[in-house]
């Protein structure tokens, strides 16, 4: 049964039923990352937020098409127009062609998108590959008389814009508020008022990254290749683009002008926007010294971290929170994610081994129906969490001989437990213990083999191939060599 749907529209400020446009199929459009560092906490929390929408959608049986973009030219800097390509710096920095350094950089999110179980999207396309389209979006911007031609940039005109159409509705702001908090910055005096953004940019000499156009050797402004690919991969109107709150002005706002000024009306139903994150209270950045990448997360190498935290940790510990509250990451926090979500997962080992009784001495019914009511509830993922710690506890008292559960209760908890927490949690069973655990195995493997270089020593031929034999039923594959016996496991 197909559960209705409840979710937060930032563009109207309420939570709203959600209907697909083309109901089986949705399409939602996500802001990727701008590929010239390592991923980092900022980038793992709106993958977790609209992995979770996703993987909820296709559970509701919708035909899902999940874009999400790769940053690989025109975010310039200061976000505004001006300073240097991130990645055309980063390239100079580092002596690398620019696709270099985006390809590595895009290779490492994928990594740390793998560890922390984000499905990959339907289609992530790159901007330098959309520049034909991103050209055609400015050109018809310029014959609809919303923007203008520059010493070879283009810019949107906004207060053109702002006389027909709303400039600000979906961050709430004002043309007069957005100019009192626009810098006047050097080399703007191309723009006819500072409110302008950049729709093409002229390439300067040394600027690597440029391609032709009717105006100048440039390149595209930052905010055109998310309402471009959307366009092309979604169509003129789909159902959600998300991204993080940061993202709501200026570059939403930018994309909601660009498709008013291009199409004639909005692209987008659903504007979706998960809140920020701050370490120890402090807003994150590489300048104040609080900056953690993933990778330093996964492996404890940052001086701020008490511990290695586990992929799982972090995302057990970003869905604790709602996508529109702010998560504030610490030592103790993380720690007590890591507490609860073994204690979680024990339960569901539990959950594994109990078995049937004649009869349940707890109540388990609700338990599904309460779980889809949070989720229904513009993804409400604390609620559920703390639903499945009370099932848990029930599990526990089940375990321990307290209580006791029927067949047909057991099998409705195993479940609401696979669905809830793997399926739709996107939680693994992966625990910190996981690789001490398996190197003790290891080891428990290189002394059985030990004892059967010891029978064939003493030509115990049978010992020997028992040892052999078993391993290699198993699973391990065993390889007698000059030096002694290797294994390794084929699963
Ligand atoms: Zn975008």
């Amino acid at each position: 049964m197909t559960q209705p749907l409840i979710i937060y529209n930032t563009l109207h400020r309420q939570k709203e039923l959600f209907v697909p446009l083309h109901a089986p199929h949705v399409g939602m459009y996500v802001c990727g990352p701008t590929v010239y560092g390592d991923p980092h906490l900022g980038h793992a929390r709106p993958a977790i937020t609209f992995d979770l929408l996703f993987r909820y959608l296709r559970h509701q049986g919708y035909k899902v098409r999940y874009v999400r973009n790769i940053t690989d030219v025109g975010h310039l800097e200061h976000d505004a127009d001006e300073g240097e390509d991130k990645i055309a710096k980063k390239a100079r920095l580092e002596q690398l062609e620019p696709m270099e350094v985006a390809q590595y950089y895009t290779n490492r999110f994928h990594k740390a998108m793998e560890a922390l179980n984000v499905l990959p999207p339907s289609i992530e396309p790159h901007a330098s590959g959309h520049i034909i389209e991103q050209e055609q979006l400015v050109k018809e911007i310029l014959d609809n008389g919303f923007a203008y031609v520059s010493e070879g940039s283009v810019y949107f005109d906004v207060a053109k814009y702002n006389a027909q159409h709303h400039y600000g509705k979906l961050s709430g702001r004002n043309l007069e508020d957005v100019l009192n908090t626009t810098r006047e910055l050097d080399g703007q005096e191309e723009k006819h008022n500072p409110a302008d953004f950049a729709l093409w940019k002229k390439a300067q000499p040394e600027h690597i990254m440029r391609w032709p156009s009717p105006w100048s050797d440039g390149f595209p402004g930052w905010h055109c290749e998310c309402t471009a690919m959307g366009r092309k991969y979604l169509g003129s109107h789909f159902d959600i683009h998300g991204g993080g709150m940061d993202l709501v002005f200026p570059h939403h706002e930018c994309e909601i002008a660009q498709s008013v000024a291009s199409q004639g009306d909005d692209m987008v139903k659903y504007w979706m926007h998960n809140n920020m994150i701050t370490v120890n209270g402090q807003k994150m950045g590489k300048s104040l010294g609080n900056f953690i990448t993933l990778e330093e997360f996964f492996t404890g190498s940052n001086p701020l971290l008490a511990q290695a935290y586990t992929p799982m940790t972090i995302r057990f510990f970003i869905l604790q929170a709602h996508y529109r509250s702010t998560v504030d990451f610490s030592n103790e926090a993380l720690q007590a994610a890591e507490k609860g979500l073994a204690r979680l997962l024990d339960a569901v080992k539990a959950l594994e081994k109990i078995t049937p009784a004649e009869k349940s001495t707890v109540d388990v019914s609700g338990l599904r129906q309460k779980c889809y009511d949070a989720m229904n509830d513009d993804l409400n993922t604390p609620i559920i969490i703390a639903h499945l710690f009370d099932a848990a506890k029930s599990i526990n008292s089940v375990a321990s001989g307290k209580e006791s559960l029927n067949a047909d209760d057991l099998k409705e908890l195993r479940e609401v437990f696979q669905l809830f927490c793997f399926d739709l949690l996107g939680l693994t069973n992966e625990s910190a213990s996981n690789a001490a655990r398996e190197e003790a195995y290891g080891k428990v493997v290189d002394m059985l083999l030990e004892e059967r270089a010891k029978a064939k020593a003493n030509k115990d031929w049978a010992t020997s191939d028992k040892i052999r034999n078993e391993l290699t039923a198993l699973g391990f594959e065993i390889k007698d060599g000059k030096g002694g016996s290797e294994w390794k496991l084929n699963k």
